[in-house]
């Protein structure tokens, strides 16, 4: 082995047949019975497609932009992988063609190439392995990579270049190949059909990849016979071949793929020894316990521009149900389009919700329709958490109906407002005219002793992660709290504005930053905890005041 990499393993996740087959959640969930058999487990996702970053894409498209601690704007897969190995992940722990790309053109450009051609091989190749080998270090047992895509792809033919010649640059004893197909069933005949996986594996070997593992995506468990048959024709042992059958819960996929022995067998294929690394799953059992006892049921409404694909909103959702697990709630969602909620109040209003979720948003589509929202929330004492934008359209409602400021708006949304109550700022924290810089990653804040938000805490100080240009104005701070709002949570030299709330109310609460990301399914984050549990209050007709749940 490569002294670089130390004594770290790498496990490749590809996939075959089709997309959305839940590579990531399978991934993740080997990730977590790794690190419950004491292994030091990361992780990484290699995306073939070309944006630098997911940051520009369109969340219609492509989902969430997961934020990491350190300001990386990623794929949501990595969402899943931090919730499930409780592990913080990083910039570094997601690449896609572009970043690499952009990488080996800024070294020709310096000259690093020294005249040589470059190309895909070995220049971008070598680029990917140096990402993945850079993610080994003393501190890590297991690097799992996931490549994004399926095979077949046009895109993705550099990553499988790259990770074949990676278990030669590591040693075979190093590495492990793992392959995610699907086993469709055929109603009509009554069957299930293996040529697809026989197909995609086909497919992985032209590329030079035997796989070691064969996980079998199917509505229905593979039966022994069809197992020996993939077994056969693949050519994987018969205990390679693992049936991950369709979940009721997603909590439920590593203690599925537990019982079909895929983390003893590839413990042993990367020389792990089995009596040195027996399992503990008890806390993730109680999770998934937990998960199957959640039933109260509690109707959170979330208010958004991109309610027709909810990955858009994933880490929120999965905020939500966390805090619903504790409570024994189970979290149903309706997902409301910003712009119909003026006729929604006047049709029949928000009565009907628990609680409500302004998460957050960029561009003016349907903004005006969550600031209503968001007053018709503080009015009627229902629950609301707001998230980034949530808050910015909190403060425009308290900034109109409280402070007396008509008009009031964010700069993104009205250039020309006279009030604009949240807008650019620059590095210094000063309101500026253009530009304005994202702030990004994890941001430490100060919360007032005693208030709804620090009482959730139990904390006044707290590190939350950012994804924002724009800012709560310092200028009209004065006039909002004349008004009666409290910004109970500001930057650590008082500047800016990262919590709000509103004494006398059940729940309205507002974060600057995105407390969803740092959710775990076990460890519920406390705004989302004290929302449910405001919801549940409401629902059960009990008095809700936050301050009497402390
Ligand atoms: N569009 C707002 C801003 O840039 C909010 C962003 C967000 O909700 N993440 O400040």
């Amino acid at each position: 082995m490569s002294p670089d990499v130390g004594r770290t393993r790498f496990i490749f996740f590809t996939g075959g047949v089709s997309s959305s087959l839940g590579k990531g959640l399978t991934a993740s969930s080997l990730g977590r019975l790794l690190k419950c058999r004491g292994l030091r487990v990361t992780m990484c996702k290699l995306d073939p497609y070309i944006n630098v970053d997911p940051g520009t894409m369109n969340p219609f498209e492509h989902g969430e932009v997961f934020v990491t601690e350190d300001g990386g704007e990623t794929d949501l897969d990595l969402g899943h992988y931090e919730r499930f190995i409780d592990e913080n992940l990083h910039k570094d722990s997601n690449a896609t063609t572009g970043r690499i790309y952009s990488a080996v053109i800024a070294k020709e450009r310096r000259g690093d190439y020294l005249g040589k051609t470059v190309q895909v091989i070995p220049h971008v190749t070598d680029e990917i392995k140096e990402r993945i080998r850079r993610l080994g270090s003393d501190d890590v047992d297991v690097v799992i990579v996931e490549i994004g895509g399926t095979v077949g792809d046009i895109e993705i033919v550099p990553f499988l270049e790259a990770i074949r010649q990676f278990r030669r640059d590591v040693g075979r004893e190093n590495v492990c190949y793992v392959h995610l197909t699907l086993v469709p069933y055929l109603g009509p005949t009554g069957e299930q059909k293996t040529k697809p996986t026989q197909h995609s594996v086909t497919e992985l070997r032209s590329r030079g990849i035997q796989p070691d593992v064969i996980v079998c995506r199917s509505d229905r468990m593979i039966s022994e016979d069809l197992k020996r048959k993939i077994s056969l024709l693949c050519d994987v042992p018969i205990e390679a071949v693992v049936s991950a059958v369709d979940a009721a819960n997603i909590y439920q996929i590593p203690l599925v793929i537990h019982e079909e022995g895929m983390d003893r067998y590839v413990l042993d294929l990367l020389g792990y020894d089995e009596d040195a690394h027996p399992i503990d799953l008890s806390r993730w059992e109680r999770l998934v316990e937990q998960v199957d006892a959640a039933t109260t049921p509690v109707r959170i409404g979330i208010i958004g521009k991109y309610v027709d694909l909810p990955d858009a909103y994933l880490s929120v959702v999965e905020a939500l149900r966390h805090a619903g697990f504790h409570h024994g709630a189970k979290v149903d969602i309706d997902w409301i389009q910003a712009a119909t909620v003026p006729d929604l109040l006047e049709r029949e209003g928000l009565r009907g919700y628990d609680g409500l979720v302004i998460p957050g948003g960029f561009g003016e589509r349907g903004v005006e329709g969550k600031i209503a929202a968001a007053g018709h929330a503080r009015t009627h004492d229902i629950p609301l958490l707001g998230l980034c934008l949530g808050l910015q359209v909190m403060v425009i409602d308290a900034a109109r109906s409280l402070a007396g400021l008509e008009g009031a708006n964010s700069r993104e949304f009205d250039p020309a407002t006279p009030y604009p109550v949240v807008d650019l700022m620059d590095d210094q924290n000063d309101v500026v005219d253009k530009g304005g810089t994202m702030r990004l990653g994890s941001y430490g804040a100060r919360l007032e002793a005693g208030s709804q938000v620090a009482r959730a805490y139990g904390a006044e100080i707290v590190s939350e992660r950012h994804r924002h240009r724009y800012e709560v104005n310092p200028r009209y701070r004065a006039r909002l709290e004349e008004g009666g709002l409290v910004c109970s949570g500001t930057s650590p030299d008082g500047r800016l504005v990262e919590f709000i709330e509103l004494p006398g109310h059940p729940f309205w609460i507002g974060t600057q930053a995105h407390p969803e990301f740092k959710s775990r399914p076990d460890q519920p984050h406390p705004l989302f905890r004290e929302l449910i549990g405001a919801s549940l209050a409401r629902a059960e007709g009990r008095d809700p005041h936050l301050i009497d749940l402390a």
